[in-house]
């Protein structure tokens, strides 16, 4: 078979699912035969683009065996680990089908959903969102601070970011180019899909326990992604940090008509040192919180302004029938180079 056979496959391509890997060996094997099994019943063609997220352990090996095998797969290499939320992206960036799934490679986002998201799609909405039900098999702690980041998510961003959602979603053409406009470096994607509108809708789940493997977002990783998406999200920080102020500021006021009312009709002098240490040591501390939230978006504002590539591609596997498909089409040696800039730049 020749060039322009893969051609009409490419140009037909309808689905496109995108899996982020990070140390995911473990689990794997099974994934593979679930989602070979998800690309067969799909009533179009499909494509999986794994996104390696600079793995240390085998994951890589394997998957480069995989998708030597497999026509359908395909392998995206980061040259580190840049983060779920670049590597999704870095998948999302090379997608060709008309509707995008993103889901996580631990099987916690199972596969047969994707079926009711396509069928959501189908009816006309452009973003399906999953929603979890329940969850199973993870602490009381990351339930806790789940539960915690959803509705303070809520409470501080001026987006509709629904509850209980992750970055397991359905996403049509018009969303997926609307987000490659998006060039913000600091990602908190869900926030970036609730904020671009268009039809959006949900399909609930219930979240199994991880099917091998540990969690690869350790409590740390949950807190920079909280922040990234309040500060990326809300000013409320911000205004929090000038009515504080003012506050402060107004019991300040009342401390010193006291100070002098006192000194004016001399009902005893002011007392110890008490006072002072502790009214010292609460301004300080509040100065110091207002200065680290207003860093924050400085630091923001910093990683914005220096406009490196979001990630950096060590290695494509699979992606030539796509390539050659695309040139197939217009013929020219330069839009090979020219497509290629316009997918993985
Ligand atoms: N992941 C990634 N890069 C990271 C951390 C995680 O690509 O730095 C991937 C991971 O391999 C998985 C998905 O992101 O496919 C979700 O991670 P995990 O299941 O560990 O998160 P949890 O479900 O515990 O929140
Ligand atoms: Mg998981």
């Amino acid at each position: 078979m020749n060039a322009s056979s893969t051609g009409v496959r490419a140009t037909q391509l309808r689905y496109s699912l995108v899996i982020p890997i990070f140390n995911e060996e473990a689990v794997l094997p099974l994934l593979i035969r679930r989602i070979v099994a998800l690309l067969d019943v799909l009533d179009a063609p499909a494509e999986a683009i794994f996104v390696d997220d600079g793995s240390t352990d085998t994951s890589v090996i394997y998957l480069r065996g995989m998708v030597a095998e497999e026509p359908r797969f395909r392998l995206i290499e980061l040259s580190r680990n840049f983060g779920h939320q670049i590597a999704i992206t870095a998948g999302m960036d090379a997608a060709a089908g008309e509707a995008v799934v993103v889901m996580d490679a631990d099987l916690q986002d199972p596969p047969e959903v994707v079926l009711q998201l396509v069928e959501k799609w189908k009816e006309g909405y452009e973003i399906v969102y999953a929603r979890r039900m329940r969850r199973e098999g993870e602490t009381w702690f990351k339930r806790l601070t789940a539960s915690i980041f959803y509705r303070l998510m809520e409470k501080m961003t001026s987006v509709d970011i629904p509850r209980d959602v992750g970055d397991f979603r359905l996403i049509g053409r018009k969303a997926l180019d609307t987000f490659k406009q998006m060039p913000e470096r600091n990602r908190f994607v869900r926030g970036m899909f609730g904020w671009m509108g268009f039809k959006q809708t949900a399909v609930s789940f219930e979240r199994p326990a991880r099917a091998a493997g540990e969690t690869k977002y350790p409590f740390w990783k949950m807190l920079r992604l909280a922040v990234h998406g309040v500060i990326g999200f809300s000013e409320k920080p911000l205004r929090m940090a000038l009515w504080a102020g003012l506050a402060i500021s107004g019991v300040a006021a009342l401390l010193g008509l006291f100070a002098v009312a006192s000194w004016a009709f001399s009902f005893g002098v002011v007392q110890g040192w008490t006072s002072t240490v502790v009214i010292v040591s609460f301004l300080s501390g509040i100065n110091l919180f207002m200065t680290g939230i207003v860093g924050l978006y400085v630091g923001g504002i910093h990683s914005e302004i220096k406009r490196r590539p979001l990630y950096v591609i060590d290695r494509l596997t699979g992606f030539e029938d796509v390539l050659r498909a695309e040139v197939d089409n217009r013929n020219t040696e330069a839009t090979l180079s020219a497509s290629r800039d316009r997918r993985f730049g």
